[in-house]
C-alpha cells in the first residue's frame, strides 16, 4: 500500500515560515500502522530556539495591541479553514498517530476548529472587575502573559496545539508550540493556517525536539507561561523549572480515572462509556476511565455484554474508514503495555478479553479486560495509557467513592445510575477536575478540562483558559486630596 506523503516542508515554522536547521538531530517519523518511516524532522537547535522565541517576542507586543474582534476574526478564519481541509488533516493525523480514520475525521481537526472558533468568539470578550471605595474606586484589567510555551503529548497532535494556541492567541500572546518529538507533523500545519488565516508572522511557532528542547523552552527568560501535555514525572519536572523563574503554568497530567457503574444503570450505556474511556484511541487517552467499578450484582451481565460488544473490533489498515481500533502510537509504549500484562497475570489477573500483541506488522496491542482484581495490583494503580481496561467490583456507594478516590492522580471520573440524587453526589464526591455523568470522555471547547492532584493545575477549554492565558492588572484611581504625614 501506498501512503500519502507525509513529509513537511521542513521541521519548524518560524516567524510565519517554515524552517529548518539540519545540524539538529533527526528524528524519524513511524508509521504506526506498520512501523515504516514516512518522514524524518529535526529537533530545534539553539538557534532555532532562539529565532521561534525572538520572533513571538517581536510580534507579540502588536498583537496585544489589535482589536480583539480582529484577533478572533483570524482564530474563527482559521476554524473555518481547518474544517474545509479535515479529510487532509485527519489522515495526517492518523499518519502521525495511528489512530483509525474513523476517528481522526471526527475527533481531531474539528476539536481544534472548535476551540479556535469558541475561543474566536470569546477574544472580545475580556472583562475585569470595577470597585469602589468611597470616593476612590479601583479595576482590573486582564493583561496577556506574553509569549507562551505549549509543550504537547503525542495522542491528540492537532488538537492539543489548538487547545493551548487558541485561548493563547485570543488572549493577546504569542506562542511557540513544541509537538511531541513522537508526532511532530500535525502542529506545523496548525502553524500553516492560522497563518492563510491572517495571523501575523512570529505569534504561532512550531519547533521540534526532545524533552531537553521543551526543557530549554520552559528555562527561558522570554518566556512567560508554560502549558504542558503530558505524564506527572515531566510535569513534575516542567513545573519545577518554571517554578524557579516564577513562570504561569498549566499542567494537563495523567490519570487513573475511575468509573462506578450501579446496578440500576443502563447497562448498555455503561458498557459504551467503557468502551469509550478504555479503547477510543487504542486507550491512548489522558481522561480514560481505566478503573471500572462494577456493583456487584451486575458484574456478570456487563462482562457478558462487554466481550459480546469486543465482537465488533475492526483492526486494519487506520487509514480505511471501516476501521475503529488502530495500534499504539508507538512501539515503546507497546512494550510498555506489554509489560503491564505480564505484570498483571503474574500479580493474579484474569485476561477476561485480549491481552497480547496482534500477529501484524507496526504497534498493535489487543483490546483487554482484565478482572479478578484487587486495588493494590499494578495495573490497577499505574497509568498504562493502552487498551487495557481493570473491572473491580463494589457493594455500595460509600466503598466505590471512597475506592474511586484512593489514588494520587484526579483527572477525571465517571458514573452511571439512574438515580438522579445519587448521580449529583456521587459526582461531587469524586476527587476529580472533570466527571461525566451517564457519558464519558467528551469534551466540548465551552466545558472547562483539567486534572485535580497529581493529574495537573489549571483548565484548558472554556473561560476559564482565557484566566489562565491573562493576569489581572488592578489600578487604583484617586478622586481625591493625596493626604501625607509630613
Ligand atoms: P511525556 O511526559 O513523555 O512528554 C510530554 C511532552 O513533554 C513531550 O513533548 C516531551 O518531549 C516533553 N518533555 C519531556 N521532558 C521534558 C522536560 N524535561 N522539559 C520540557 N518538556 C519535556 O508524555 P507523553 O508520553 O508524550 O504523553 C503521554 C502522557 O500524557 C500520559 O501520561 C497522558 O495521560 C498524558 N496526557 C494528558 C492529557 C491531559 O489533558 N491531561 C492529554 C494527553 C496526554
Amino acid at each position: 500500500m501506498t501512503l500519502p506523503n507525509a513529509q513537511p516542508t521542513a521541521s519548524h515554522f518560524i516567524d510565519g515560515d517554515y524552517a529548518e536547521d539540519t545540524a539538529g538531530t533527526p528524528i524519524p517519523v513511524i508509521y504506526p500502522a506498520t512501523g515504516e518511516t514516512i518522514a524524518t524532522v529535526h529537533a530545534a537547535t539553539p538557534a532555532i530556539v532562539d529565532r521561534a522565541l525572538a520572533s513571538a517576542v517581536r510580534a507579540q507586543a502588536d498583537w496585544a495591541a489589535t482589536d480583539p474582534t480582529e484577533r478572533g476574526r483570524v482564530l474563527r478564519r482559521a476554524a473555518d479553514l481547518m474544517r474545509a481541509r479535515n479529510r487532509e488533516l485527519s489522515e495526517l493525523e492518523t499518519l502521525d498517530t495511528g489512530k483509525p480514520l474513523q476517528e481522526t475525521l471526527v475527533a481531531d481537526a474539528t476539536s481544534g476548529a472548535d476551540a479556535l472558533e469558541y475561543f474566536g468568539g470569546l477574544a472580545a470578550d475580556v472583562t475585569g472587575t470595577a470597585m469602589q471605595f468611597g470616593g476612590d474606586w479601583a479595576y482590573t484589567i486582564r493583561r496577556p502573559l506574553g509569549v507562551c510555551v505549549g509543550i504537547g503529548a503525542w495522542n491528540y497532535p492537532t488538537q492539543i496545539a489548538c487547545w493551548k494556541g487558541a485561548p493563547a492567541l485570543a488572549t493577546g500572546n504569542a506562542m511557540v508550540f513544541k509537538p511531541s518529538e513522537m508526532t511532530p507533523l500535525c502542529a506545523l500545519k496548525v502553524a500553516e493556517i492560522l497563518i492563510e488565516a491572517g495571523l501575523p508572522a512570529g505569534l504561532f511557532n512550531v519547533v521540534q525536539g526532545l524533552g531537553e528542547v521543551g526543557a530549554a523552552l520552559t528555562t527561558d527568560p522570554r518566556v512567560a507561561k508554560v502549558s504542558l501535555t503530558g505524564s506527572v514525572p515531566t510535569g513534575r519536572k516542567v513545573a519545577a523549572a518554571a517554578a524557579g523563574e516564577m513562570k504561569h503554568v498549566t499542567m494537563e497530567l495523567g490519570g487513573k480515572s475511575p468509573i462506578l457503574v450501579f446496578e440500576d444503570a443502563d447497562l448498555d450505556d455503561a458498557v459504551s462509556g467503557a468502551i469509550n474511556g478504555n479503547f477510543y484511541s487504542s486507550g491512548q487517552v489522558c481522561s480514560n476511565g481505566t478503573r471500572v467499578f462494577v456493583q456487584e450484582s451486575i458484574l456478570p451481565a456487563f462482562l457478558d455484554r462487554l466481550k459480546s460488544r469486543l465482537g465488533g473490533v475492526v483492526m486494519g489498515d487506520p487509514l480505511d474508514e471501516a476501521v475503529n481500533f488502530g495500534p499504539m502510537t508507538t512501539e515503546a509504549q507497546m512494550d510498555i503495555v506489554l509489560r503491564h500484562l505480564d505484570t498483571a497475570r503474574s500479580e493474579g489477573a484474569t485476561v477476561a478479553a485480549g491481552g497480547t500483541r496482534v500477529d501484524r506488522e507496526g504497534f498493535w496491542v489487543e483490546p483487554t479486560v482484565l478482572t479478578d482484581l484487587s486495588d493494590e495490583m499494578t495495573c490497577v494503580r499505574e497509568e498504562i495509557f493502552g487498551p487495557v481496561m481493570s473491572v473491580l467490583t463494589f457493594k455500595n456507594e460509600a466503598e466505590g467513592i471512597a475506592r474511586a478516590n484512593a489514588t494520587d492522580f484526579g483527572l477525571s471520573a465517571g458514573v452511571f445510575t439512574r438515580d438522579l440524587a445519587r448521580a449529583h453526589r456521587v459526582a461531587s464526591a469524586f476527587e476529580a477536575g472533570t466527571v461525566w455523568i451517564n457519558q464519558y470522555n467528551l469534551t466540548p471547547a465551552g466545558m472547562p478540562f483539567g486534572g485535580s492532584k497529581a493529574s495537573g493545575i489549571g483548565r484548558e477549554n472554556a473561560r476559564m483558559a482565557m484566566d489562565h492565558f491573562t493576569e489581572a492588572q488592578t489600578i487604583y484611581v484617586g478622586m481625591g486630596k493625596v493626604e501625607a504625614a509630613f
